[in-house]
Parts: structure tokens; C-alpha cells; sequence
């Protein structure tokens, strides 16, 4: 009998520090960013209408900058972010390690990524498209047979043509580059035949001398990560991406910045 009740007293004290300690460590994780007096965002400087850096003002623009600000407006009542350049490539490893607190950077949710960073709602959708030559004569998805596209690492980009090649009964080559401007560089010299990816992403690449094919792929559904376990601040994104649709606002920024088309 006592044993019992010691043993439910101890019981009822663990479980009570750890609703603590759980408590205390949501609190941090937006006490530090207070602390910090900046949100520490991670986007895309090369996505017009996304995350693009105008190199005519030197300023970030896009949803996912006004996304971020609208969050960091949460947080500390005014407008307070510091916006870091990221790729495909570096985004989840400068989650991990605390550089930047979130990323909105055309970042697709997938199943296997959901296993590393917590994703918010989804914001936005897109379909991945390839970009070609005008004169290379390549006017289909077919006309690839044999041919190599290039595709960013890390990226969804290689699985998803590998599966619609098989679905075409084509074969296709793959060279993968870390930056898009690399992959836009093979294509202007010929090394690569295409360049496949978010059609979002080509439209910063779009030129004279290049057009998309018609075949559209796989939309992406984009959501912003942090680290994994950092609740939070994905409450505060959350909110903020829901209340940003029931105002009318996230159909008001897609329309301003022509991803409503
Ligand atoms: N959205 C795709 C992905 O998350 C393409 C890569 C990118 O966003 O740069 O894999």
C-alpha cells in the first residue's frame, strides 16, 4: 500500500516535470528568436514571384518573403527578418544547424523530408516542366530519348523524370549540379540537352534562345520547414499562413506577383 502510493507520488512528479521541461522548451525556442530580434529566414534569391533578390534594389520580394515577414510581424509586432540565400542544397543543413530558423524556399513536401524537418500547411503548388533550346528542334518530352537533363542535387527533380521516362518507355541521362545557374550554363553549352525543374524555378532562367516543353509533371506542394521539434515556431507559421488565407491576403500576394496564373 505505501509502496503504491510512493510510487504514484513519484510517477505524478515526472509526469509533471516533464510537462515542464516540455513547456520550457517550447518557450525557448521563440524566446531565443526574440532574444535574437530577428527571424532568421532561408529563401530562394533566383525565383521570380517566390523568393527573388531584385538586383536593381538589392531587396528580397516574393510570397515567401512576405510569408517570412508576416511571421516575424507575429513575433515581434513589426516587420524583423534577416533573409539568407539558400539552394536545394543547402536549406536543411542550415535548419539543422541553427543558422536560420526556417526555410520558405520552394521547398516540396515529401514523406521521406517530413522524417528530417517539420513541414507547415502547404502555401503553394507547382508542377516541374523542362526547359530546352529553341534550336536544338527538341519540341516534347519523347524527343529526350537517349538525352541528358540536367538536375539540381538534392532536389525531386531526378525521381520524377526518372518515372515519367519509364512511363514514356524513354531513357533519359542525368547530370546533377549544386546551383541552377550551373545547370543553365551546361544547357547554354551543350553539355546537357535540358534542364528539368520546378516550373516556378525555370521562369527565373527563362530567355529567348530557351522554351519549356509542354509536359508538366508532379506538382509540388511547398511548405516551410524548421528543425525538427521546433513546434513553436511552426504554431506561429501555421497561424500565420491561416490567417493570411482567411483574410484574403495569400490570394491578394499570388495575384500581385502573377502565381495565380
Ligand atoms: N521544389 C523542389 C524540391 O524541393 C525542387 C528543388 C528546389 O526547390 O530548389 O526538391
Amino acid at each position: 500500500m505505501k509502496k503504491t502510493f510512493v510510487k504514484s507520488v513519484l510517477a505524478g512528479m515526472i509526469l509533471l516535470l516533464s510537462a515542464g521541461q516540455l513547456f520550457a522548451a517550447k518557450k525557448t525556442e521563440i524566446d531565443k528568436i526574440k532574444k535574437a530580434g530577428v527571424l532568421k529566414v532561408g529563401c530562394k534569391e533566383d525565383v521570380p514571384g517566390y523568393g527573388y533578390l531584385n538586383p536593381a534594389t538589392n531587396v528580397h520580394e516574393g510570397l515567401e518573403i512576405d510569408i517570412a515577414k508576416a511571421v516575424s510581424k507575429k513575433i515581434f509586432g513589426k516587420e524583423s527578418v534577416k533573409f539568407t540565400g539558400v539552394s536545394a542544397k543547402t536549406r536543411g543543413p542550415l535548419v539543422d544547424t541553427g543558422e536560420i530558423d526556417m526555410v520558405a524556399a520552394t521547398f516540396t513536401v515529401t514523406e521521406a523530408r517530413r522524417k528530417l524537418w517539420d513541414f507547415s500547411e502547404i502555401y503553394m503548388q507547382d508542377p516541374v516542366a523542362l526547359m530546352v533550346k529553341k534550336a536544338s528542334g527538341i519540341a516534347s518530352f519523347k524527343d529526350l530519348n537517349g538525352l541528358t537533363v540536367g538536375v539540381a542535387q538534392s532536389a525531386t527533380s531526378k525521381k520524377i523524370f526518372e518515372a515519367a521516362a519509364a512511363e514514356a518507355g524513354i531513357t533519359l541521362k542525368f547530370n546533377e549540379y549544386s546551383t541552377y545557374p550551373e545547370i543553365k550554363t551546361a544547357l547554354d553549352s551543350g553539355r546537357i540537352q535540358a534542364f528539368g525543374v520546378d516550373s516556378s524555378i525555370l521562369a527565373g532562367y527563362i530567355e529567348d534562345s530557351v522554351m519549356l516543353l509542354p509536359e508538366k509533371y508532379s506538382p509540388q506542394s511547398y511548405g516551410v520547414a524548421v528543425k525538427k521539434g521546433n513546434t513553436a515556431l511552426l504554431n506561429v507559421i501555421n497561424e500565420t499562413i491561416a490567417e493570411l488565407e482567411a483574410s484574403g491576403e495569400m490570394s491578394r500576394l499570388k495575384a500581385k506577383y502573377n502565381l495565380d496564373k
